[in-house]
């Protein structure tokens, strides 16, 4: 009879090392199974023995493979459900296929692969809905197609796309080759990343070394390639990571996308913040909010060339209207950003809020949006300290739309904008005032639009 086999990996893929790990043993794989036993497809491996003998390239959903084993009067089937009628070759290969737990044990340890056979099996350590669920995540349909890679003129390669995007599109999702911390010194920096780099597929290899490289001193090859393209994990945060696609994609002053380091699905991910018509290229920024002169400097400085974006080229009048008002953000955001004004304040911090988000908006146009998730966020902890939970509500009910818009729904920062929408009371500074203490249902219904605005942000 027909039974159900495999092995769960347990626990599942976690840390950088485990990416190498992975790496490894879809190498192991590759030397073992080759078409036409296997078929490659574009996310995962295929064995032709059920839909859950796949293994992903990307090994970070994967918890399970499983086949049909058969003894006798073998019922295997491939993946659209025809029967194979020569069952002798058949049951050769469903018995093959304990290779690849053997491949799995030799890359993370007998004690990680928890062998199997048959549903009921103790063994197992993943229900069939986790499986399923996981098995669906290794697939990415339509993403890859969105954009493709060119050669732009005076810029390397970078991302155009090929149809209309609309705003708030998840554009990639994509894993670090490999990541490395800042803390390691200069001295063994490039055989720390010859090291990671050996682990990586024959194609990651070559998708590293072909990364852009700005030095040509002082810095060793890898160090180079890693110090010119690594984005850090999250902001501040001392750990970089580099990317084969994202790496590409050049600088904006006035980008058309955001990127984010997505730490429950720890991709980098990027995300449309405007309407972006086909044939357009991609850009993500790298600079700051400085105005134009240091900012260029400091692109020239980090990154070798010198920006001509659409704001950077704007006529001196402009440049002069742009300045001040990144001026003026800067000098609000140290007033709002003061806990003492906050407190004695609030109503002066709210109203300096509203002026950010109107600048926000002028000075950012189609990119303004990470940027407003901020000032919400901070308009919401201003009301939050006094008690207004009404308030409170909608600064954080815009935020949850901001983060949906820029980081997707599974985004750590989208799970907490909700959590302060549904409850607000939550936040740690809940209740340090009560001079504004309103309840959450005190918010008003009827207002037109600007009478709202008005009421919201405490204006005169
Ligand atoms: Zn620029």
């Amino acid at each position: 009879m027909p039974a159900p086999a495999g092995f769960d990996l347990s626990p599942p893929l976690s840390s950088p090392e485990d990416q190498a790990l992975w790496a490894n043993f879809i190498l192991k794989l590759q030397s073992l199974y080759k078409p036409p036993l296997i078929e490659l497809r574009e996310d995962y491996i295929s064995f032709y023995a059920g839909k859950f003998a796949r293994i992903p390239f990307d090994g970070q959903n994967f918890l399970c493979f499983s086949f049909t084993i058969t003894n006798s009067n073998i019922n295997t089937c491939n993946d659209d459900g025809n029967d194979n009628d020569d069952n002798s070759d058949k049951q050769k290969y469903s018995h093959e296929l304990w290779r690849v737990a053997e491949a799995a044990e030799e890359s993370f340890g007998k004690e990680r692969i928890h062998r199997w056979i048959d549903a009921a099996d103790k063994q197992r350590v993943y229900s069939w809905r986790e499986v399923k669920e996981s098995v669906k995540k290794y697939k990415k349909p339509g993403l890859r197609q969105i954009f493709s890679i060119q050669t732009i003129p005076n810029k390397g390669r970078g991302l155009i796309a090929t149809v209309d995007i609309p705003i708030g599109t998840r554009i990639l999702a994509e894993s670090p080759l490999f990541t490395q911390t800042s803390f390691t010194l200069l001295e063994t920096l490039e055989e720390t990343l010859k090291a990671k780099v050996s682990h990586l597929t024959p194609l990651q290899q070559s998708q590293f070394l072909a990364l852009h490289n700005k030095y040509t001193a002082p810095y060793p090859l890898y160090t180079g390639i890693f110090r010119t393209n690594a984005l850090p994990c999250g902001v501040d945060s001392p750990v970089g990571a580099v990317y084969p696609t994202i790496c590409l994609m050049n600088h904006d002053c006035l980008p058309n996308t955001t990127h984010f380091w997505n730490e429950n699905i720890q991709q980098e991910t990027i995300h449309a913040t405007r309407f972006i018509p086909a044939g357009s290229e991609l850009t993500i920024s790298y600079a700051t909010s400085d105005p134009r002169d240091s900012r260029r400097q400091k692109l020239q400085n980090s990154f070798n060339f010198l920006c001509t974006c659409s704001l950077c080229s704007l006529l001196p009048s402009e440049i002069f209207k742009s300045d001040t008002r990144r001026g003026k953000i800067t000098n609000l955001d140290s007033q709002i950003g003061n806990g003492d004004r906050v407190m004695n304040n609030p109503t002066d911090c709210l109203q300096a809020c509203h002026t950010v988000s109107e600048l926000l908006k002028e000075e950012y146009p189609g990119c303004y949006q990470p940027l407003l998730a901020r000032t919400y966020y901070d308009a919401f902890q201003i009301c939050i300290t006094h008690g207004d939970q009404a308030r409170a509500t909608v600064f954080a009910g815009r935020l949850y739309d901001m983060r949906i818009l820029c980081e997707g729904e599974d985004s750590p920062e989208t799970e907490k904008a909700q959590r302060l929408r549904e409850n607000p009371e939550g936040h740690r500074n809940f209740g340090a005032s009560r001079r504004w203490k309103k309840g959450k249902g005190m918010v008003p219904k009827g207002l037109d639009e600007k009478e709202f605005e008005k009421w919201l942000w405490k204006l005169a």
